[in-house]
């Protein structure tokens, strides 16, 4: 599932190509993944403009004009592409908006969705998500003190939306593997210096990912070399019996609190 870098790679890519574009068609092959007919869909939709693309936690939302917002959450098996019919992907879409010649794509939304609200109705959509990693009053020292309070481990800390919103399977275990801590360490347990350690390390990651394009396999758009460039430095996540690139021991995969799970048990303490 796309996470913080990934998102937020889309949310920059989509503003440089979108932002004030008007919405000229639209195509609904799912109607499922909305939250309105597909009538009232089209009618509020089309020929708005999209003012800009936010985000939040992992998902995107695409601020329309007379204030309406898509919310856009692609869960497991979500992508999107933006081209025109020549370069589209050879795969089903659930939806497409079109912004004249050019459309983008949503491809693979089965638990995903793209949800129409109105500025209420946004607002209460996102309100139990928890602080963003580069809030700027989420301080070092007010992620320890979350810390201080959390039952359950690292692992379920860093991916409870509620907690912290953004971070998922793989950036999970990516900031534990960097902190040098094992995702089944208790929070409240940590050490002043593993919790300062924990913070740098989740914005570190963070920042790196997003420069590298995030994980996602699909270009965004014909041409793009930048989406996905985050899977070849990946250090522990879905590298199960590699060597460390730390210490050179096998990474360890298991199943923790039912995620999956990737560490290095030699050098994570
Ligand atoms: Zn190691």
């Amino acid at each position: 599932m796309p996470e913080w870098p990934e998102m937020e790679h889309y949310r920059q890519e989509l503003n440089k190509r979108i932002q004030n574009r008007k919405i000229s068609g639209i195509t609904v092959n799912r109607p499922k993944s909305l939250n309105v007919s597909e009538e009232e869909f089209r009618k509020t939709v089309l020929g708005t403009v999209v003012e800009r693309v936010d985000r939040r936690a992992k998902q995107l939302i695409f601020v329309l004009g007379g204030e309406r917002y898509l919310l856009l959450h692609l869960m497991l098996d979500g992508m999107m592409h933006l081209g025109t019919e020549a370069d589209k992907p050879d795969r089903s879409t659930q939806i497409e908006l079109y912004f004249g010649d050019t459309a983008l794509y949503f491809i693979g939304l089965r638990l995903g969705y793209l949800h129409l609200y109105d500025k209420r109705g946004l607002e209460e959509e996102l309100s139990s998500l928890g602080p963003e990693p580069f809030d700027a009053d989420l301080t070092a020292a007010r992620f320890a003190d979350m810390l201080k309070t959390r039952k359950g481990n690292l692992k379920t800390c860093l991916t409870d939306q509620h907690w912290l919103a953004g971070i998922g399977n793989c950036y999970s275990d990516e900031i534990c593997f960097a902190a040098g801590l094992l995702p089944s360490r208790r929070p409240a347990a940590l050490e002043e210096h593993e919790t300062a350690r924990l913070y740098t390390s989740m914005r570190s990651v963070l920042t790196e990912a997003l420069r590298a394009g995030g994980y996602m396999e699909m270009p965004l758009y014909s041409g793009d070399e930048r989406t996905g460039g985050f899977n070849e430095l990946c250090r522990v996540y879905d590298r199960g019996g590699e060597p460390c690139v730390r210490c050179g021991n096998p990474i360890v995969f298991q199943t923790l609190s039912s995620r999956k799970c990737f560490f290095c048990s030699n050098c994570q303490t």
